[in-house]
């Protein structure tokens, strides 16, 4: 499969009163064209940021960003519209990202309208994304509040599949919604990848739903991709000991795996990404550091087909 996406020793700062944070620190990774991968972690890690930097929301420090091959960081004018074209964002809280005055149809309309659509093409479109969605064409004429949680994360997905995007960064999609209607967003997530035929990038801190729908899972710990993997193998034989404490902390739904995993306690506070952590960036939480780790960080390395990690001692 070909790169769709390309991340290359991606740093994204910022300067707060407080001093300068370090959010994303030296990421590099790639996303194929019909995969989904996972990008885990706990909150505050740099995961949303990432995201955020891929649809250029936030602006890198340094390294690159490749979309189909092309840098994304000199894009302006049309080339920067194609890009939030073919890249789409699909947030947390889909009524915070839905205007409330603004009907469905509206709301869903809006990206066609922008991209210069006819009324007629518009009208056809917005009632099949709809429909794509389980929504029926009546609910165009509503408003955000009248519908559920559940119903309002199905009307953000239409509108960021209004255009035909390439990759959907989905940024804890499910995470505010009720456990009853999370894996019902889920499946429909998974029905529209096999439709439509795109990726996704799937933030979340919820290792079910990522075991759930990602072919391949990066774990981020402050700022850096710790380990990066196919789910399986990563769910099977977890290596980093982050990766490990965090899916010990899981709830795990296969016994055998359970058996299998040895059991790590993840053990006081991420640590301010104001003041990251000299060499490694988990040493202050691991179980396994020796004193090197307080003073060499470890580069994240091949430690199988297709499986990188970060720890001087695996
Ligand atoms: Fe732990 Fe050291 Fe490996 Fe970092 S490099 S994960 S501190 S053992
Ligand atoms: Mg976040």
């Amino acid at each position: 499969m070909s790169a769709l996406l390309v991340l290359d020793d991606v740093h994204v700062r910022f300067n707060t009163a407080a001093g300068q944070v370090q959010a994303v620190n030296g990421v590099s990774l790639d996303l194929a064209v019909g995969e989904t991968l996972g990008l885990v972690g706990e909150s505050g890690c740099g995961k949303s940021t990432l995201g955020k930097a891929i649809l250029r929301l936030v602006p890198t420090s340094a390294g690159e960003i490749r979309i189909d091959g092309a840098d994304i960081a000199p894009l302006d004018g049309a080339a920067l519209t194609e890009l939030r074209r073919k890249v789409q964002m699909i947030f947390q809280d889909p009524y915070g990202s839905l205007n409330p005055r603004s009907t469905v149809g509206r709301s869903v309309a809006q990206p066609l309208v922008l991209a210069g659509w006819k009324r007629d093409a518009i009208a056809e479109r917005v009632d099949m994304l709809l429909s794509w969605v389980g929504l029926p064409p009546e609910a165009r004429q509503r408003y955000p509040h009248e519908f559920s949680g559940g119903q309002r994360q199905r009307i953000g997905i239409a509108r960021a599949l209004a255009l035909n995007p390439k990759l959907i960064i989905c940024d804890e999609p499910v995470s505010a919604l009720d456990v009853s209607v999370r894996a019902q967003v889920i499946n429909l997530l998974e029905d529209l990848k096999a439709k439509v035929g795109m990726s996704y990038l799937f933030i979340s801190h919820d290792l079910s739903v990522v075991e759930h729908i990602a072919d391949r899972v990066a774990v981020m710990y402050l700022g850096t991709i710790v380990e990066i993997g196919s789910r399986d193998r990563i769910w099977r034989e977890p290596q980093h000991p982050y990766t490990r404490a965090l899916l010990a902390a899981a709830p795990i739904a296969n016994p055998k795996l359970a058996r299998a995993r040895r059991r790590t306690i993840l053990q006081g506070e991420l640590p301010s990404p104001l003041d990251p952590p000299t060499g490694c960036p988990f040493h202050s939480r691991c179980p396994m550091a020796q004193a090197r780790c307080k003073v060499e960080p470890p580069s994240l390395r091949a430690i199988g087909v297709g499986t990188q990690a970060a720890c001087h001692f695996i």
